[in-house]
């Protein structure tokens, strides 16, 4: 029970669609919802698409940006019906899926992951994927790619139930509320980890692109004025790359090592 997902809508902008996201969310399980820049989630038209997934919609937490929505995660999948040049490598649904329940294996570490939705009509801009240390995407027909959302949130919710917390079929109805969306709630608990030894979470991330960043410009290899791909380039390394948290510190090291010489 090691894998905590976190739904995160970015610039939904049909209140329908956030109850459809809602409904899929909690038939397979799932209730944790993050919302940035989304039209409203508690309308009519929202309440009633989310067909009594109210408690859903009533405990979303809205964030004023995506990098606040996933500050917490320690993996953050963003989705798109199309390849993205200059992004993280493009995985199916399932093998993500299964990736995370490898995670999730008795006595791994607790995560949290967050899976990112982008806008009806544009997806997921470019820098909300910059943030992204994996990109989703639902296998379907190459010349007709794009789900509708609320469909979306639930093939990928489908899978992730599927993989993480094997819903027999016929099994007994959850108590509500009991259904976090993390595995087996009778598996031993485990000690909590060193956050050292997980991967960092895109909080330390972001402190870390805004050191890289001033390094770079101090040393004069970064032009702020002409910075083409370069930024883009090392966020896509680094968060398909995404270091434990003991690691990123040796990065930090190495950056403040370069602003303070020490003389020997
Ligand atoms: N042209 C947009 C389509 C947006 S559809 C794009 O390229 O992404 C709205 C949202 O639904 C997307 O941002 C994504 O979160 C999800 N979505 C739709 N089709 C998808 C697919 N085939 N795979 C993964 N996510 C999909």
């Amino acid at each position: 029970m090691s894998v905590e997902i976190v739904f995160v809508m970015v610039g939904t902008t049909h209140t329908g669609n956030l109850g459809a996201a809602a409904r899929a969310m909690k038939t397979m399980g799932f209730s944790r919802l993050r919302l940035v820049d989304t039209c409203a989630h508690l309308s009519a038209e929202a309440l009633a698409r989310s067909s009594g997934a109210n408690d859903v919609l009533q405990e979303a937490q809205r964030c004023d940006t995506l990098q606040e929505a996933v500050a917490d995660c320690h993996i953050v999948v963003g989705t798109s019906a199309r390849a993205r040049q200059l992004s993280v490598p493009l995985r199916s649904c399932r093998s993500i899926a299964e990736e995370l329940r490898e995670l999730s294996g008795v006595g791994s570490p607790d995560q949290t992951v967050a899976m990112v939705f982008g806008q009806e009509r544009s997806g997921l801009s470019n820098e909300s994927l910059d943030l992204c240390t994996r990109l989703l995407r639902i296998p379907c027909n190459p010349d007709f790619s794009s789900l509708n959302l609320g469909s979306a949130v639930q093939v990928v919710a489908y899978e992730l139930s599927q993989s993480l917390q094997s819903i027999p079929l016929g099994a007994p109805l959850p108590q509500p509320g009991k259904w976090k969306g993390s595995t087996a709630k009778d598996s031993p608990p485990v000690p909590s980890a060193d956050p050292d030894e997980l991967p960092a979470t895109s909080e330390a991330m972001e402190h870390f692109f805004e050191h890289l960043d001033r390094v770079m410009i101090n040393t004069g290899f970064l032009d702020p004025d002409n910075p083409r791909l370069l930024r883009r380039r090392l966020r896509r390394y680094f968060e398909s790359h995404r270091p434990l948290g003991s690691e990123l510190a040796i990065f930090r090291g190495i950056l403040s090592s370069v602003e303070n010489p020490r003389k020997r």
